[in-house]
């Protein structure tokens, strides 16, 4: 069986052709799954019964399905994506006033094993294809009411995205296609540990979405320590990169800064970053870090945010703090499908 989210739509014209039909259709049966949200051949009336029956010989719309929900009292909606061969991967909804944000997993756990962080606790499983990273926005946008607009999506799930480049730009071209769901990049933000030698790929194929870049460190002895798989890439390397992507896409580029109480979250650190990047006009988004139980870090006190925050901007850096959200559903990267996955190894019957 194949998969509709999988096709473009030059790539299904190709196929229908092979199987008799008119190549003209592939548009129009592309738009009612990413515009129209059918989850079927059935629900697509305006094609005969007979052409129903013959493509749904041939293909399936989704290969993944909502296993279940869970909703916070801030109205964060996360769920877990149950996948064809057992494992699952997380997709958050995120509600502001004026937005509607889905944040997207991009592989099945992480190899990069940020030392704070849930996704890579057990490794990469595997990356996901572009059909399965798609369907996470389509699932969401299908759970919307029809008042709704899904305005933004994040590429900030498990998984490293630069590590899955060629799924991942596939998927970033079908959201954005007029056969696909026509989300422009500037509403697009994708988040990267600093596989930067990927971002001249994305530039060269015209797939420019905004970027965040995970620094995390003001230099490289922290760095390492806090993203020890990362120890090739030198900090300056990833800001000079950041600032050339900057430069050849006119995108917003900004960078992630965890906070972990006692590794660097000190004044003498926000003064070392700021004397790198004030220059560069870019902004540091401050997430203060989100507990996960298996690891031995802590969040500062707000006094200790406070006082990174403001060194930081009295270098002449813009930053602002993210906001915690969905705390109660386990929001953080990875956490949800960490927990599914110890209570199957603990009751691996269930
Ligand atoms: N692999 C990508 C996407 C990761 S998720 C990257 O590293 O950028 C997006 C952001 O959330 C990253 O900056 C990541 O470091 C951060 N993050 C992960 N776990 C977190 C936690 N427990 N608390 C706060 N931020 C976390």
């Amino acid at each position: 069986m194949e998969f509709l989210t999988d096709f473009t739509v030059q790539e299904f014209e190709a196929r229908l052709v092979e199987l008799g039909v008119e190549k003209w259709r592939a548009r129009p049966i592309l738009l009612w799954v990413h515009r129209r949200n059918a989850s079927s051949f059935d629900e697509m009336t305006d094609l005969s019964l007979d052409l129903r029956a013959e493509l749904a010989k041939h293909f399936s719309v989704y290969r993944t399905k909502i296993q279940n929900s869970h909703t916070s009292p801030d109205g964060t909606t996360k769920h877990l994506i149950a996948l064809e061969d057992g494992d699952v991967i997380e997709t958050v909804l995120i509600p502001e006033e004026d937005r509607r944000t889905v944040c997207v997993s991009t592989q099945v756990g992480c190899p990069i094993k940020c030392v704070f962080c849930a996704s890579g606790l057990n490794g990469l499983k595997r990356n996901l294809s572009s059909g399965e990273i798609v369907e996470q926005v389509l699932h969401v946008k299908r759970g919307m009411a029809p008042e709704e607009r899904l305005s933004n999506v994040v590429i900030m799930g498990i998984g490293e995205p630069l590590l899955n480049a060629t799924a991942l730009i596939k998927a970033l071209k079908t959201m954005k296609a007029s056969w696909g769901m026509g989300i422009g990049y500037n509403r697009i933000t994708l988040s990267t540990v600093g596989v930067v030698g990927q971002l001249p790929e994305l530039v060269k194929q015209n797939v420019t979405p905004n970027l965040a870049l995970s620094l995390h460190a003001p230099n490289d002895t922290i760095r390492n320590e806090i993203v020890p798989t990362m120890k090739n890439v030198k900090l300056i390397d990833l800001i000079k990169a950041a600032y050339e992507y900057k430069r050849a896409t006119g995108k917003n580029v900004t960078f992630e800064y965890v906070l972990l109480e006692g590794v660097n979250d000190d004044k003498k650190h926000a003064l070392e970053l700021g004397k790198k990047i004030a220059g560069t006009k870019m902004k540091v988004n401050v997430i203060p870090f989100n507990r996960v139980e298996e690891t031995p870090y802590h969040a500062p006190s707000q006094e200790k945010i406070d006082r990174f925050v403001t060194a930081l901007g009295n270098c002449g850096v813009p930053v602002m703090v993210r906001k915690r959200k969905g705390d109660e559903v386990s929001a953080a990267c990875g956490q949800l499908r960490a927990q599914f996955t110890a209570k199957k190894a603990e009751c691996p019957t269930s």
